[in-house]
């Protein structure tokens, strides 16, 4: 199996005491964006030196800037089902907690979705509890169906991703079939005493079939796949080196790793007890993990969602994230029960503030929101995707795309503060694409935006 326990372990024994001199030739080489071998990313975790950690910061905020400019992808989850079979012993919609479970009908969907595209999201991370009866693929599939079919007005959304539980092949070509986005699916913990000890008697419960599933999911032509780590139920370092393994062997396997990463901390949810998880991550822990992820595969996107506060998110952004949910909720039927004040959620969350106001936020703290969705439909997915990004081609089109999707944000859903805002930034970001072409397409694009098309992108 790819994740060598053992090896992972020395590693991180090996490293303990490493010294100020390795850790700054290991700063220096990351500078050079030449990669990082285990036992490096390892001495990367063990530091704990002030001005080390400071130079650490800097440099992921460097590569990040280099690689993806200040374009911050937003997105929210949409949940269709709350029935579990499963009891992982940290989550809201165990089989153990007692509660009114349910599915979204198809025309509830709609109802979801179309407040959704109110809000103006173009890009949704579909999410369910495992149930092979009341949540089977079909109903999936058809959830999938429902939510691209849904239009209103300006709003549709372009692309759904989807974090459903480790699944066969089969099921995994009828979602590619589907048109998904990336296949979402979190390891939890890569620790297996760990990972048996918070997955008791259960579907899930089952080590290798979980870890495996990317295997399956790109045996079935899923190019683009998102792992994690639920942090916060085994140590983090371990966590960290054994989530670069996975990458690894993805890469090995399928030349292509993971597409997105993204990095939940466990968070306060019904009938479980924060205080029973010895392994909780503090800030500092969190915000080095972010940057040395960064370091290790700057191409690879790091998703933070609206678990951490507003002030974890400014920071985090600033090393290394790139995606960021808005205004979501983590109940099924959460955007209609919330605008009724109603809401059942399988975690608590802590930024709660609508989309609006984060993309005032973002482009106050100089960030281009973007609700592109240009390259899965533009087929560029997989190792298409990441030899564009290698390429530095990417700013030639992710930025006028993330721009021209701005400008529709702007029109459709902003106010008269947000047009202010959101035309000076593309004013200014304008001003510093030196590549003519690229200048005039993205200057009569946007005219055409303000004349009334929509859906453009390169
Ligand atoms: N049920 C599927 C599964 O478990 O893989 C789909 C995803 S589930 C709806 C989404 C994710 O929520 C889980 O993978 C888990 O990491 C996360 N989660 C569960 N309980 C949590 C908690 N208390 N705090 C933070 N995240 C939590
Ligand atoms: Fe079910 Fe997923 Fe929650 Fe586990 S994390 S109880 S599988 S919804």
């Amino acid at each position: 199996m790819f994740i060598n326990h053992d090896y992972i372990e020395n590693l991180l024994k090996e490293t303990k005491h490493t010294t100020q001199e390795d850790i700054q030739a290991i700063l220096n080489k990351a500078a050079s964006k030449k990669g990082l071998s285990h036992k490096e990313i390892a001495c990367l975790l063990q530091t704990e030196d002030p001005s080390q950690l400071a130079e650490l910061f800097h440099i992921a905020g460097q590569i990040k800037q280099d690689i993806y400019g200040n374009r911050v992808v937003v997105f929210a989850p949409l949940y269709i089902s709350d029935y579990c079979v499963n009891n992982c012993t940290y989550c809201g919609y165990r089989r153990d907690n007692s509660f009114p479970r349910r599915r979204l009908t198809r025309e509830e969907i709609q109802e979801e979705v179309k407040l959704l595209e109110k809000m103006g999201h173009k890009r949704l991370a579909l999410e369910a509890g495992e149930d092979p009866v009341n949540c089977d693929i079909d109903y999936v599939l058809d959830s999938i169906d429902a939510i691209y079919k849904t239009e209103n007005d300006n709003g549709a959304i372009r692309r759904i991703n989807v974090n459903i539980a480790a699944t066969t092949v089969e099921n995994y070509k009828k979602l590619k079939d589907a048109n998904i986005g990336t296949y979402i699916l979190f390891q939890e913990t890569y620790h297996k005493p760990t990972y048996d000890k918070v997955h008791p008697k259960s579907i899930k419960g089952d080590y290798e079939y979980h870890l495996t599933a990317f295997d399956r999911a790109m045996e079935a032509h899923i190019d683009d796949v998102g792992g994690g780590v639920l942090f916060g139920l085994s140590d983090s370092k371990f966590e960290v080196l054994a989530l670069m393994l996975h990458n690894e062997h993805l890469e090995n396997t399928f030349g292509v790793g993971f597409h997105t990463i993204s990095v939940p901390r466990i968070k306060k949810a019904e009938g479980m007890d924060l205080s029973k998880f010895p392994h909780l991550v503090d800030d500092n822990m969190f915000k080095k993990i972010v940057a040395i992820i960064r370091l290790a595969v700057p191409f690879t996107g790091i998703i933070i969602s609206t678990r951490e506060s507003a002030e974890i998110r400014k920071e985090v952004l600033k090393y290394g994230v790139s995606q960021v949910s808005a205004g979501s909720c983590t109940g099924v039927g959460g955007y209609k029960e919330h605008e009724e004040g109603n809401d059942i959620s399988q975690f608590d969350l802590s930024d709660h503030r609508s989309p609006l106001e984060i993309i005032k936020w973002l482009i106050d703290d100089h960030y281009i929101p973007s609700y592109c969705t240009a390259c899965y439909r533009q087929g560029r997915t997989g190792d298409r995707f990441m030899r564009l990004a290698k390429s530095g081609q990417i700013h030639n089109v992710c930025t006028p795309n993330a721009l021209m999707t701005l400008m529709e944000f702007i029109l459709d859903y902003g106010d008269s503060e947000l047009y202010e805002k959101g035309t000076a930034l593309i004013e200014k970001e304008l001003s510093k694409i030196s590549k003519p072409s690229v200048k005039e397409l993205l200057e009569n694009n946007i005219e055409r935006l303000k004349q009334g098309e929509r859906d453009l992108f390169v």
